[in-house]
């Protein structure tokens, strides 16, 4: 049976990347990719298509780098503050749910003086502030795009002249994005780009070499990644092998463009079916819905029983909201076909014909 997969990541990626990854498992110019080594030309030219590929795909200008690092958003944190930390050791930052929570209480461990300037911790997260006031006196901001917890979304990113920092691990590649707005963006792989493992960052040269902090392990330098072309110690081989496999097929297929249209489509299904559905209803305030985590509960939770066994008997899995939050949580990344999300949607309003 057709299995419709909408977790959070580690997620879906397109069929036909995975079949490529399993090829290469077993033969990658004679060696399997998981035996070669990563200072092997065959493999310097992946790590070279899978930075290139990232520059085609979002128009990054000349003046930013392209690395594929290890740690995750997670230590993305804490390399963003500090590479970002100037004179002042001062940030402000957005807290817009869990991750930007991290980031906070991450970039505070590495010695910035935070000012959360803008925060929707009042309603468990479930709004987009917008009603702030971005600090001048701080040496960069910081926000998260997307809340992949509680499935909101900024539909306008922050404008600021200061260095604009962003967390971008669950909407790249979603959607066209300026790169140029950005001095740093980070990203886990393991929703749009690839497996989980590499971290993608994108960096503006001018930032390289700047940082203010006393402690800088040379892994977290993202000027020694950039001089070693992404090469300093073992990258994620595998990772980035099948993030460059997935970045070839977003391309063949449209790129980012023809991904914001694929998932506004399948945005537009599910909210309307939520919206309509008199069963159902949405989390998160109505302008801030993420079109990557959509998150919804049942008004009545004597129909809790009925839908999980109707949804898994479809072949959907990974619907259950995070453990912090209840409820249910639908991701629909990129690779999420508008067919899966119908059948959501199918079993949705069968539930709501037997029991409204
Ligand atoms: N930021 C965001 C927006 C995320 O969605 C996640 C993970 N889902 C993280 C950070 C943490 O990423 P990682 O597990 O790769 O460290």
């Amino acid at each position: 049976m057709k299995k419709h997969n909408f977790g959070a990541g580690p997620c879906i990626l397109p069929q036909e990347v995975f079949k490529q990854a399993a090829d290469a498992v077993i033969d990658f110019n004679g060696l399997s990719i998981l035996e070669v080594s990563h200072r092997h030309k065959d493999y310097e030219a992946v790590m070279d298509e899978a930075r290139n590929l990232v520059k085609q795909a979002l128009n990054v200008p000349d003046d930013y780098e392209v690395l594929y690092l290890q740690g995750g958003a997670t230590l993305g944190f804490t390399i963003a503050a500090l590479n970002m930390m100037r004179d002042t050791k001062r940030a402000g930052y957005m807290n817009t749910g869990t991750w930007a929570s991290g980031a906070i209480k991450e970039a505070k461990k590495a010695g910035i003086d935070v000012n959360v300037f803008a925060s929707s911790e009042d309603k468990n997260f479930n709004y987009i502030p917008k009603d702030y006031t971005i600090p001048t006196d701080v040496d960069y901001i910081h926000f998260t795009s997307n809340n992949t917890i509680f499935g909101t979304q900024f539909k306008e990113f922050p404008k600021t002249d200061l260095p604009l920092v962003c967390d971008m691990s669950s909407d790249i590649f979603s959607q066209e994005i300026n790169v140029a707005d950005f001095d740093l963006i980070y990203a886990g792989a393991q929703k749009n780009l690839g497996p989980a493992g590499a971290t993608l960052y994108i960096v503006k040269k001018s930032v390289l070499g700047k940082s203010t902090s006393t402690f800088m392990p040379s892994y977290m330098d993202l000027k020694i990644h950039a001089e070693k072309d992404s090469m300093f110690n073992t990258p994620p081989v595998f990772s980035v092998y099948v993030a460059m496999l997935n970045l070839r097929h977003l391309l063949a297929n449209g790129g980012v463009k023809a991904m914001a249209a694929r998932n506004k489509a399948k945005g537009d299904l599910l909210y309307n079916e939520i919206d309509s559905n008199p069963l159902f209803v949405g989390t998160t305030a109505v302008e801030d819905r993420s079109l990557m985590n959509v998150n919804f509960v049942l008004k009545d939770e004597a129909h809790k029983e009925a839908f999980d066994a109707a949804w898994k008997a479809a072949g959907i899995v990974g619907l259950n909201g995070h453990r912090s939050v209840g409820g249910y949580r639908a991701s629909m990344y990129n690779a999420l076909e508008l067919e899966s999300v119908q059948v959501l949607v199918d079993v949705m309003r069968d539930l709501a014909n037997k029991h409204a």
